[in-house]
């Protein structure tokens, strides 16, 4: 493992310009757990000169050597994933098991999908039989400015990173100065794949240094984010000058509607994905809309499974819950669960403070609030801990009306066994994503919002899009293609 303080540019591993160093802290006990560097400007031009020196070459690259790159990655990923998970685990508090499937799991998933999207992709296409002298080319938009959060860290990456290398495309990535352990283990599996030099760099900082100066560079030609709607809307602002897209994933507030002839499993179902990761994720059915003939008996079950709902250390095996990720993570969720019951929603489970018999850690207990209506904080606020609002509706319309009355539109959920109404439904919610009775989306599938959830599509073709420039060619001469 090469010193956590470096940074990984041009294909090697370089000492910061200015020593900045910030501790990384291990969630579940408090201590630090390693100390990495946060760069500066010197360190930013450096990795930006690498990366549009690497564009001139690899935007020429052929599909078949890109594919064959990408074949070398998700080859050396899945020989290093214990390590990764070991990584995540340590640095925002996944436990060791749900970092090995699911969070190491979907970086595997991502980096195959991708390389079926490319497979498929033609970079060159015909306009139309209409204008057979046409073409429309898609190509490298340049250098790339990854931004990454915590909280699904190498989820994060891999959606951003491997899309860019197969459009052609080099980068500069910031990952999370909370979680960069992740990342700086990825630079290691790019570096052994063998990414021609420049290709994929990486600079450790935080949002106002490093995050500011990637997104107002004149040498980065687009910047792919994804966290919060807060540092989206700066990040927007800072590229603004520089005229360069900015694809944006953003918070949410998802609503998952439990229709009275949903599966009898719909409401368990809901809860643990809204408390999975320590309800840590962007897209977590964290309002959960219930029709009113079954709403008391869904109040029960929530609160229920939240009771038996285990919260443990990340290092150790098992299907708990970790601690969240940081002391101000903390200190916000506390603030919201408090808010929840001044405000007039009724606790039915968990509440502020840790679980008892914890003294250390970012605990949280899992929580369920009842009777809460969409204008409380908690209906309206991103909490990002495992906290579930309940919220009861009388019909259709009173659901779609609640459930698209949020600044955001990531994912909904619905639970229905009567297919016309979940069809409706998935007509009428304004979000970018619609999932039913407990199905995940397929792969390739986009993963993107609508509103303030954001404008990017990560994964499959889309997912390639985002990172290239579409060209309209006309006196194109097919025969010499
Ligand atoms: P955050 O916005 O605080 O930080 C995310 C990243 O942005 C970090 O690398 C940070 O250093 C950087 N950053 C912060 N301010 C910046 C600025 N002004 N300029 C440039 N960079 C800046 O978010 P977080 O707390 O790390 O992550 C949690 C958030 O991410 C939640 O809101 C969650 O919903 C969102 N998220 C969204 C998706 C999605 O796909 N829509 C996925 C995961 C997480």
């Amino acid at each position: 493992m090469p010193d956590s303080r470096n940074f990984y540019i041009n294909g090697q591993w370089v000492a910061p310009a200015t020593a900045n160093d910030l501790d990384v802290i291990n969630p579940s006990t408090e201590e630090v757990c390693a100390t990495i560097s946060l760069g500066g400007q010197a360190d930013v031009d450096a990795a930006v000169a690498a990366a549009r020196a690497a564009f001139e070459t690899w935007s020429k690259s052929s599909k078949a050597e890109r594919l064959a790159l990408l074949h070398r990655v998700l080859e050396v990923y899945k020989a290093r994933a214990g390590d990764m998970a070991e990584a995540i685990s340590t640095e925002m508090g996944a436990p060791i098991d749900l970092a090995k499937t699911s969070q190491v799991g979907a970086g595997a998933f991502h980096i195959q999908n991708f390389i079926r999207a490319l497979e498929g992709f033609e970079f060159e296409q015909p306009l139309g039989d209409h204008a057979p002298n046409d073409r429309i080319i898609h190509e490298g938009v340049g250098v790339v400015g990854m931004i990454t959060p915590w909280n699904w860290p190498i989820n994060q990456v891999t959606l951003k990173v491997i899309p860019a290398i197969a459009a052609g495309c080099s980068m500069v990535l910031k990952p999370s100065e909370i979680a960069p352990l992740s990342g700086l283990l990825f630079a290691e599996i790019m570096d052994e794949a063998g990414v021609p030099a420049g290709v994929f760099n990486l600079v450790n900082g935080d949002g106002a240094g490093v995050g500011t100066m990637l997104t107002s560079h004149p040498g980065v030609d687009a910047i792919s984010f994804t966290g919060s709607t807060r540092a989206g809307i700066a990040i927007s602002k800072s590229a603004a000058d520089t005229l360069k897209p900015v694809h944006l994933e953003l918070g949410g507030k998802g609503a998952n509607v439990i229709f009275a002839d949903a599966d009898e499993k719909a409401v368990k179902r809901g809860a643990q994905h809204c408390f999975n990761n320590t309800g840590q994720s962007c897209n977590a059915p964290t309002r959960m809309l219930v029709e009113r003939s079954i709403y008391d008996s869904a109040v029960e079950i929530a609160a229920a499974t939240a009771e038996s709902t285990a919260t443990g250390m990340a290092a150790e095996p098992g299907r708990h819950i970790g601690p969240l990720v940081s002391q101000a993570q903390w200190d916000k969720v506390q603030g919201l669960i408090e808010k929840g019951m001044a405000e007039g929603a009724r606790l039915v489970a968990g509440g502020p403070g840790r679980p008892e018999g914890v003294n250390r850690g970012y605990f949280v207990r899992p929580t369920v609030f009842a009777d809460v209506s969409n204008d409380m904080t908690i209906a309206r606020e991103e909490i990002f801990g495992p906290v579930l609002s309940i919220i009861p509706f009388e019909d259709e319309e009173d659901a779609v009306r609640i459930a698209n009355d949020t600044e955001y539109g990531l994912t909904n959920y619905v639970q229905s066994q009567d297919g016309a109404k979940r069809n409706r439904m998935a007509r009428r919610l304004r979000s970018g994503m619609v999932e039913m009775n407990g199905q995940s989306r397929g792969a390739g599938a986009p993963f993107g919002g609508m509103k303030k959830s954001g404008n990017g599509r990560e994964g499959g073709v889309w997912g390639l899009m985002d990172f290239l420039e579409v060209k309209a060619v006309s006196g194109w001469s097919p025969e010499d293609a």
